[in-house]
Protein backbone atom coordinates (compact mmCIF):
# COMPACT_ATOMS: atom_id res chain seq x y z
CA UNK A 1 0.00 0.00 0.00
CA UNK A 2 1.16 3.39 -0.70
CA UNK A 3 1.76 5.74 1.48
CA UNK A 4 -0.54 8.25 0.86
CA UNK A 5 -3.49 5.93 1.09
CA UNK A 6 -6.02 6.76 3.44
CA UNK A 7 -5.06 3.78 5.91
CA UNK A 8 -8.56 3.98 8.41
CA UNK A 9 -11.46 5.83 8.89
CA UNK A 10 -9.48 8.47 11.29
CA UNK A 11 -7.38 9.54 8.49
CA UNK A 12 -10.37 9.90 6.00
CA UNK A 13 -13.01 10.82 8.77
CA UNK A 14 -15.66 8.59 10.13
CA UNK A 15 -18.43 8.51 7.93
CA UNK A 16 -20.36 11.84 8.49
CA UNK A 17 -17.70 13.38 10.34
CA UNK A 18 -16.07 16.45 8.70
CA UNK A 19 -12.89 16.31 6.88
CA UNK A 20 -12.11 20.21 8.03
CA UNK A 21 -12.91 21.01 11.64
CA UNK A 22 -11.92 24.35 12.84
CA UNK A 23 -12.69 25.48 16.55
CA UNK A 24 -12.16 28.64 17.86
CA UNK A 25 -9.43 29.48 15.64
CA UNK A 26 -6.83 33.04 16.48
CA UNK A 27 -3.95 34.07 14.98
CA UNK A 28 -2.22 37.06 15.97
CA UNK A 29 0.86 38.69 14.66
CA UNK A 30 2.13 40.73 17.61
CA UNK A 31 -0.68 43.24 18.33
CA UNK A 32 -2.30 42.59 14.87
CA UNK A 33 -5.45 40.13 14.97
CA UNK A 34 -5.54 38.12 11.60
CA UNK A 35 -7.73 35.31 12.61
CA UNK A 36 -10.31 36.08 15.28
CA UNK A 37 -11.75 32.99 16.67
CA UNK A 38 -13.45 31.42 13.28
CA UNK A 39 -15.79 27.78 13.34
CA UNK A 40 -15.63 26.31 10.23
CA UNK A 41 -16.30 22.24 9.05
CA UNK A 42 -16.26 20.89 5.86
CA UNK A 43 -17.62 17.72 4.57
CA UNK A 44 -16.03 15.23 2.45
CA UNK A 45 -17.40 15.80 -1.29
CA UNK A 46 -18.10 19.78 -0.55
CA UNK A 47 -17.24 22.79 -2.23
CA UNK A 48 -16.67 25.80 0.38
CA UNK A 49 -16.02 29.55 -1.31
CA UNK A 50 -13.38 31.28 1.32
CA UNK A 51 -14.29 34.64 0.01
CA UNK A 52 -13.90 38.31 1.71
CA UNK A 53 -11.84 41.64 1.07
CA UNK A 54 -7.79 41.75 1.08
CA UNK A 55 -6.81 41.35 4.55
CA UNK A 56 -10.16 39.68 5.98
CA UNK A 57 -7.76 36.34 7.28
CA UNK A 58 -8.48 34.46 4.43
CA UNK A 59 -4.56 33.19 3.20
CA UNK A 60 -3.84 32.97 7.30
CA UNK A 61 -6.42 30.48 7.73
CA UNK A 62 -5.10 28.49 4.69
CA UNK A 63 -1.54 28.49 6.21
CA UNK A 64 -2.88 27.45 9.45
CA UNK A 65 -4.92 24.49 7.95
CA UNK A 66 -1.50 23.49 6.30
CA UNK A 67 0.43 23.51 8.86
CA UNK A 68 2.88 26.18 7.95
CA UNK A 69 1.69 28.61 10.73
CA UNK A 70 0.52 28.07 13.93
CA UNK A 71 -2.26 29.14 15.58
CA UNK A 72 -2.56 31.56 18.21
CA UNK A 73 -5.30 29.28 20.04
CA UNK A 74 -7.77 27.01 18.45
CA UNK A 75 -8.22 23.84 17.33
CA UNK A 76 -7.83 22.49 13.81
CA UNK A 77 -8.34 18.96 12.18
CA UNK A 78 -7.32 18.20 9.05
CA UNK A 79 -8.80 14.47 8.24
CA UNK A 80 -8.32 14.03 11.89
CA UNK A 81 -4.75 14.97 12.53
CA UNK A 82 -3.94 18.20 13.84
CA UNK A 83 -1.61 20.28 11.02
CA UNK A 84 1.03 21.22 13.31
CA UNK A 85 1.38 18.04 15.22
CA UNK A 86 1.20 15.95 12.51
CA UNK A 87 2.38 17.59 9.41
CA UNK A 88 3.07 15.05 7.06
CA UNK A 89 -0.01 13.31 7.77
CA UNK A 90 -1.51 16.31 6.70
CA UNK A 91 0.89 16.89 3.21
CA UNK A 92 -0.22 13.41 2.17
CA UNK A 93 -4.24 14.01 2.78
CA UNK A 94 -4.66 18.17 1.25
CA UNK A 95 -3.43 19.23 -2.03
CA UNK A 96 -2.64 22.90 -2.10
CA UNK A 97 -2.94 24.87 -5.66
CA UNK A 98 -1.60 28.66 -5.01
CA UNK A 99 -2.84 31.00 -7.28
CA UNK A 100 0.35 29.75 -9.61
CA UNK A 101 0.65 26.14 -9.52
CA UNK A 102 4.54 25.87 -9.45
CA UNK A 103 5.61 22.94 -11.55
CA UNK A 104 9.48 23.01 -13.54
CA UNK A 105 9.39 24.69 -16.80
CA UNK A 106 12.14 22.19 -18.25
CA UNK A 107 10.00 18.81 -17.34
CA UNK A 108 7.57 17.05 -18.68
CA UNK A 109 3.48 16.92 -17.72
CA UNK A 110 4.57 13.30 -16.79
CA UNK A 111 7.74 13.93 -15.36
CA UNK A 112 6.50 16.37 -13.16
CA UNK A 113 3.55 14.28 -12.12
CA UNK A 114 6.16 11.42 -11.20
CA UNK A 115 8.54 13.73 -8.80
CA UNK A 116 5.47 15.14 -7.09
CA UNK A 117 4.27 11.11 -6.91
CA UNK A 118 7.59 9.56 -5.87
CA UNK A 119 7.93 12.06 -3.44
CA UNK A 120 4.31 11.51 -1.77
CA UNK A 121 5.93 7.55 -1.89
CA UNK A 122 3.56 6.10 -3.97
CA UNK A 123 4.89 3.15 -5.92
CA UNK A 124 6.08 2.50 -9.40
CA UNK A 125 3.67 0.94 -11.13
CA UNK A 126 0.65 2.42 -9.02
CA UNK A 127 1.86 6.37 -10.00
CA UNK A 128 2.23 5.25 -13.90
CA UNK A 129 -1.69 3.97 -13.82
CA UNK A 130 -2.54 6.70 -11.66
CA UNK A 131 -1.04 9.26 -14.18
CA UNK A 132 -2.41 7.70 -16.71
CA UNK A 133 -5.81 7.85 -15.33
CA UNK A 134 -5.31 11.64 -13.78
CA UNK A 135 -4.28 13.30 -17.46
CA UNK A 136 -7.25 11.75 -19.27
CA UNK A 137 -9.32 13.42 -17.15
CA UNK A 138 -8.01 16.76 -16.58
CA UNK A 139 -7.89 16.33 -20.96
CA UNK A 140 -3.58 16.75 -20.99
CA UNK A 141 -2.89 12.69 -22.18
CA UNK A 142 -1.37 14.07 -25.75
CA UNK A 143 0.14 17.00 -24.58
CA UNK A 144 1.93 14.69 -21.22
CA UNK A 145 4.87 14.20 -22.75
CA UNK A 146 5.61 18.19 -23.58
CA UNK A 147 7.63 20.64 -21.48
CA UNK A 148 5.27 22.30 -18.97
CA UNK A 149 7.07 25.19 -19.78
CA UNK A 150 5.11 25.15 -23.35
CA UNK A 151 2.07 25.06 -21.81
CA UNK A 152 -0.67 27.65 -21.22
CA UNK A 153 -1.55 28.84 -17.54
CA UNK A 154 -5.23 26.84 -18.32
CA UNK A 155 -2.99 23.44 -18.62
CA UNK A 156 -0.93 24.10 -15.96
CA UNK A 157 -3.59 24.83 -13.75
CA UNK A 158 -5.42 21.80 -15.30
CA UNK A 159 -2.09 19.91 -14.29
CA UNK A 160 -2.72 21.16 -10.63
CA UNK A 161 -5.89 19.27 -10.65
CA UNK A 162 -3.83 16.28 -11.74
CA UNK A 163 -1.77 16.60 -9.23
CA UNK A 164 -4.74 16.09 -6.77
CA UNK A 165 -5.66 13.12 -8.12
CA UNK A 166 -2.59 11.14 -8.19
CA UNK A 167 -1.50 12.07 -4.70
CA UNK A 168 -5.45 10.36 -4.16
CA UNK A 169 -5.77 13.42 -1.43
CA UNK A 170 -9.18 14.06 0.79
CA UNK A 171 -8.80 17.68 0.59
CA UNK A 172 -8.12 20.41 -2.16
CA UNK A 173 -7.49 24.20 -1.38
CA UNK A 174 -7.28 26.22 -4.49
CA UNK A 175 -6.39 29.96 -4.23
CA UNK A 176 -7.50 32.00 -7.28
CA UNK A 177 -7.42 28.88 -9.15
CA UNK A 178 -9.11 30.47 -12.27
CA UNK A 179 -6.99 33.98 -12.05
CA UNK A 180 -5.93 35.14 -15.61
CA UNK A 181 -7.71 32.05 -17.23
CA UNK A 182 -9.65 33.31 -20.77
CA UNK A 183 -13.52 32.09 -19.67
CA UNK A 184 -13.38 28.84 -21.48
CA UNK A 185 -10.22 27.92 -19.76
CA UNK A 186 -12.31 28.96 -16.61
CA UNK A 187 -14.76 26.97 -17.68
CA UNK A 188 -12.80 24.14 -18.07
CA UNK A 189 -11.14 24.12 -15.02
CA UNK A 190 -14.24 24.51 -12.93
CA UNK A 191 -15.84 21.62 -14.74
CA UNK A 192 -12.93 19.46 -13.45
CA UNK A 193 -12.79 20.90 -9.49
CA UNK A 194 -16.68 20.44 -10.12
CA UNK A 195 -15.55 16.72 -10.90
CA UNK A 196 -13.80 16.24 -7.58
CA UNK A 197 -17.15 15.94 -5.65
CA UNK A 198 -17.61 12.74 -7.18
CA UNK A 199 -14.13 11.40 -5.61
CA UNK A 200 -15.46 12.50 -2.04
CA UNK A 201 -12.59 15.53 -2.75
CA UNK A 202 -13.26 18.37 0.15
CA UNK A 203 -12.70 21.42 -1.83
CA UNK A 204 -11.54 25.06 -0.12
CA UNK A 205 -11.81 27.29 -2.80
CA UNK A 206 -10.48 31.19 -2.52
CA UNK A 207 -11.63 33.78 -4.95
CA UNK A 208 -12.91 37.42 -5.68
CA UNK A 209 -14.22 36.52 -8.25
CA UNK A 210 -17.51 36.02 -7.13
CA UNK A 211 -19.76 34.61 -10.40
CA UNK A 212 -17.11 32.04 -10.23
CA UNK A 213 -17.10 30.69 -6.45
CA UNK A 214 -20.83 31.04 -7.37
CA UNK A 215 -20.94 28.60 -10.05
CA UNK A 216 -18.96 25.75 -8.31
CA UNK A 217 -19.26 25.98 -4.40
CA UNK A 218 -22.30 24.15 -2.27
CA UNK A 219 -21.30 26.97 0.74
CA UNK A 220 -19.48 29.57 1.31
CA UNK A 221 -17.76 31.57 4.22
CA UNK A 222 -17.58 35.36 3.83
CA UNK A 223 -14.42 36.75 5.77
CA UNK A 224 -14.38 39.85 7.01
CA UNK A 225 -11.89 41.52 9.24
CA UNK A 226 -10.60 38.28 10.61
CA UNK A 227 -13.89 36.47 11.52
CA UNK A 228 -16.58 34.79 9.07
CA UNK A 229 -19.53 36.83 9.67
CA UNK A 230 -21.76 34.81 7.19
CA UNK A 231 -21.41 31.41 6.22
CA UNK A 232 -23.93 28.82 4.15
CA UNK A 233 -25.38 28.14 0.68
CA UNK A 234 -25.85 31.28 -1.63
CA UNK A 235 -29.86 30.72 -0.81
CA UNK A 236 -29.48 31.07 2.99
CA UNK A 237 -26.62 33.91 2.65
CA UNK A 238 -29.77 35.55 0.21
CA UNK A 239 -32.54 35.05 2.72
CA UNK A 240 -29.90 36.25 5.28
CA UNK A 241 -28.50 39.45 3.25
CA UNK A 242 -31.09 40.56 0.91
CA UNK A 243 -34.45 38.80 3.28
CA UNK A 244 -35.06 36.67 -0.31
CA UNK A 245 -33.69 33.59 -1.39
CA UNK A 246 -35.68 33.39 -4.36
CA UNK A 247 -35.33 34.84 -7.83
CA UNK A 248 -37.28 35.16 -10.98
CA UNK A 249 -36.43 36.59 -14.47
CA UNK A 250 -40.15 37.98 -16.10
CA UNK A 251 -40.12 38.86 -19.66
CA UNK A 252 -43.17 41.12 -20.93
CA UNK A 253 -43.93 43.05 -24.11
CA UNK A 254 -45.95 45.57 -21.53
CA UNK A 255 -43.44 47.72 -19.02
CA UNK A 256 -44.13 49.81 -16.68
CA UNK A 257 -48.22 48.01 -15.64
CA UNK A 258 -45.84 44.83 -15.33
CA UNK A 259 -43.45 46.19 -13.15
CA UNK A 260 -46.32 47.86 -11.05
CA UNK A 261 -48.02 44.57 -10.56
CA UNK A 262 -44.59 42.92 -9.67
CA UNK A 263 -44.05 44.53 -6.74
CA UNK A 264 -47.66 44.41 -5.41
CA UNK A 265 -47.20 40.60 -5.40
CA UNK A 266 -47.42 39.20 -1.94
CA UNK A 267 -43.62 38.01 -1.15
CA UNK A 268 -42.10 39.87 -3.48
CA UNK A 269 -39.33 41.97 -2.05
CA UNK A 270 -37.86 43.94 -4.93
CA UNK A 271 -38.15 44.55 -8.63
CA UNK A 272 -35.23 45.52 -10.83
CA UNK A 273 -35.67 46.63 -14.21
CA UNK A 274 -32.79 44.64 -16.44
CA UNK A 275 -33.82 46.39 -19.61
CA UNK A 276 -37.40 46.83 -21.60
CA UNK A 277 -40.11 44.40 -20.31
CA UNK A 278 -36.81 42.61 -18.37
CA UNK A 279 -37.30 42.41 -14.56
CA UNK A 280 -35.35 40.64 -11.88
CA UNK A 281 -37.73 39.68 -9.16
CA UNK A 282 -36.25 38.72 -5.73
CA UNK A 283 -38.95 37.07 -3.26
CA UNK A 284 -39.24 35.23 0.33
CA UNK A 285 -40.54 32.07 -1.76
CA UNK A 286 -40.82 30.77 -5.17
CA UNK A 287 -43.59 32.68 -6.65
CA UNK A 288 -43.20 31.53 -10.23
CA UNK A 289 -47.12 30.48 -10.18
CA UNK A 290 -48.12 33.72 -8.57
CA UNK A 291 -47.04 35.98 -10.78
CA UNK A 292 -48.21 33.49 -13.76
CA UNK A 293 -51.61 33.83 -12.12
CA UNK A 294 -51.90 37.21 -11.41
CA UNK A 295 -50.45 38.88 -14.89
CA UNK A 296 -52.92 36.70 -16.72
CA UNK A 297 -55.72 38.10 -14.43
CA UNK A 298 -54.51 41.40 -15.49
CA UNK A 299 -54.39 40.86 -19.36
CA UNK A 300 -50.44 41.37 -19.05
CA UNK A 301 -48.67 39.42 -21.40
CA UNK A 302 -45.48 37.36 -20.04
CA UNK A 303 -43.50 35.81 -22.34
CA UNK A 304 -40.88 34.06 -19.97
CA UNK A 305 -40.50 33.31 -16.49
CA UNK A 306 -37.30 31.67 -15.56
CA UNK A 307 -36.22 30.63 -11.47
CA UNK A 308 -32.83 32.41 -11.22
CA UNK A 309 -30.05 32.31 -8.23
CA UNK A 310 -29.69 35.28 -6.41
CA UNK A 311 -26.64 36.53 -7.51
CA UNK A 312 -23.71 36.28 -4.84
CA UNK A 313 -22.04 39.46 -6.10
CA UNK A 314 -25.41 41.17 -4.94
CA UNK A 315 -25.65 39.42 -1.54
CA UNK A 316 -21.69 40.47 -1.39
CA UNK A 317 -22.15 44.22 -1.92
CA UNK A 318 -25.27 44.73 0.15
CA UNK A 319 -23.33 42.81 3.13
CA UNK A 320 -20.41 45.36 3.00
CA UNK A 321 -22.52 48.37 2.34
CA UNK A 322 -24.87 47.26 4.94
CA UNK A 323 -21.26 46.63 7.42
CA UNK A 324 -19.75 50.20 6.42
CA UNK A 325 -23.28 51.60 7.25
CA UNK A 326 -22.94 50.33 11.13
CA UNK A 327 -19.47 51.19 11.54
CA UNK A 328 -19.92 54.67 10.04
P1 LIG B 1 -6.01 38.65 0.39
O1 LIG B 1 -7.37 38.53 -0.19
O2 LIG B 1 -5.36 39.95 0.08
O3 LIG B 1 -5.13 37.49 0.11
P2 LIG B 1 -6.48 37.59 3.05
O4 LIG B 1 -7.94 37.53 3.37
O5 LIG B 1 -5.85 36.36 2.58
O6 LIG B 1 -6.22 38.75 2.01
P3 LIG B 1 -4.47 37.58 5.10
O7 LIG B 1 -3.33 37.54 4.16
O8 LIG B 1 -4.79 36.33 5.84
O9 LIG B 1 -5.77 38.14 4.38
O10 LIG B 1 -4.17 38.74 6.16
C1 LIG B 1 -4.96 38.98 7.31
C2 LIG B 1 -4.34 40.13 8.09
O11 LIG B 1 -3.13 39.68 8.69
C3 LIG B 1 -3.98 41.34 7.24
O12 LIG B 1 -4.24 42.51 7.98
C4 LIG B 1 -2.50 41.17 7.00
O13 LIG B 1 -1.87 42.42 6.83
C5 LIG B 1 -2.05 40.50 8.29
N1 LIG B 1 -0.88 39.64 8.10
C6 LIG B 1 -0.83 38.57 7.28
N2 LIG B 1 0.39 37.99 7.36
C7 LIG B 1 1.11 38.70 8.23
C8 LIG B 1 2.45 38.62 8.76
N3 LIG B 1 3.27 37.64 8.38
N4 LIG B 1 2.83 39.54 9.66
C9 LIG B 1 1.99 40.52 10.06
N5 LIG B 1 0.72 40.66 9.61
C10 LIG B 1 0.29 39.78 8.73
Amino acid sequence: MSMIEPSSSESTGAAGEPVIRVRGLRKHYGAKVAVDGIHLSVDAGEIVGLLGPNGAGKTTTILMLLGLTEATSGSIEVCGFDPMHNPLEVKRTVAYLPDSVGFYDQLSARENLRYIGRLAGIASNELEARMDEALERVRLSAVARNRVGTFSRGMQQRLGIAEVLIKRARVAILDEPTNGLDPQSTYELLEMIRTLKSDGIAVLLSSHILDRVQAVCDRVALFHQGRIELEGSVESLAAQVLGASHGVHVQSSADAPVAQCLTEIAGVKSVVTDGPGLFRVLAESDVRDLIARTLVARDLPVLRLDRIEPSLDEIYRRHFAGAQHEQA
